[in-house]
């Protein structure tokens, strides 16, 4: 892809739940080479808005596409087959499989093999077994969890869970990345080496989106700042506009 090209774009989304309206006309475009963070108190939509982006909702209104290619009323491993790759708010990981494992399973999520048809791996052949294994171990190794790779994921910190699951989502080698929080559970130093992560994953370009609540994190991680609040887009901007807007201040930043 080349850097600045808009990989992901949304217009006009909304998703209503019986009478309540999560996200309401949010429009955005991501782009290859750049981390778009996403902020805004709890309840403003966010979560819902990633699994609008992904598949995991259909929406009430608007679209979504990827390179062009409609995916509005696609599944999500549909999606994912258009290399889109998330991670959940609260992690979702497979019961007893260890984490070398569960990484691999990200691969199947670059055909067109469903995530949950993939769950119980039927590979190919021994060469393409061995190439996942090292695409696996590659991924384990630039989120800092070799030393885990034989632990059964779920029994993992919840900061551990969240980077397995970062992990799994980059074996898929995505053109566009959703995290839903990342930083939950993870100390001081973890969270720096996330955002050297993400800044690499720019550079290599990666359209990356990230849903934050730590404003240092999005302060040094993101390229522009999407605001949401009560389901519809507040501001888009530098982190230092956001961060100096007395809109944004009032609703989110000042409490
Ligand atoms: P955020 O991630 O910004 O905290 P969410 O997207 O999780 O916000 O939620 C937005 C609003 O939609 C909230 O009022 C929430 O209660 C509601 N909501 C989210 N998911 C569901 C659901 N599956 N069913 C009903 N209401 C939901
Ligand atoms: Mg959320």
């Amino acid at each position: 892809p080349r850097l600045g090209e808009v990989v992901l774009s949304a217009e006009g989304l909304a998703k209503h739940f019986g009478g309540v309206t999560a996200v309401d006309g949010v429009s955005l475009n991501i782009r290859a080479g750049e981390v778009l963070a996403v902020i805004g108190p709890n309840g403003a939509g966010k979560s819902t808005l990633v699994n609008l982006l992904s598949g995991n909702l259909v929406p009430n209104a608007g679209s979504v596409h990827i390179d062009g290619v409609d995916t509005t009323a696609m599944k999500a491993h549909q999606v994912a087959a258009h290399k889109l790759s998330r991670t959940f708010q609260t992690p979702c990981l497979f019961e007893g499989m260890d984490v070398a494992g569960t990484v691999a399973v990200g691969a199947h999520l670059r055909g067109s093999v469903g995530m949950l048809r993939s769950s119980v791996p039927t590979f190919g052949s021994l060469k393409e077994e061995e190439t996942l294994a090292t695409e696996a171990a590659t991924a384990l190794n630039r989120l800092g969890l070799s030393r885990l790779a034989d632990r059964d994921a779920k029994s993992l910190s919840l900061g551990q869970q969240k980077q397995v699951e970062i992990a799994r989502a980059l074996v898929a080698s995505p053109r566009v990345l959703l995290l839903d929080e990342p930083c939950a559970g993870l100390n001081k130093a973890e969270k720096a080496s996330l955002m050297r992560l993400l800044r690499s994953l720019g550079r290599e370009g990666m359209a990356v989106l990230v849903i934050e609540h730590d404003m240092e994190f999005v302060m040094a991680a993101a390229d522009r700042v999407h605001v949401l609040n009560f389901g519809s887009t507040l501001r888009v901007g530098t982190p230092e506009e956001v961060q100096t807007d007395q809109d944004v201040i009032d609703a989110y930043l000042g409490v």
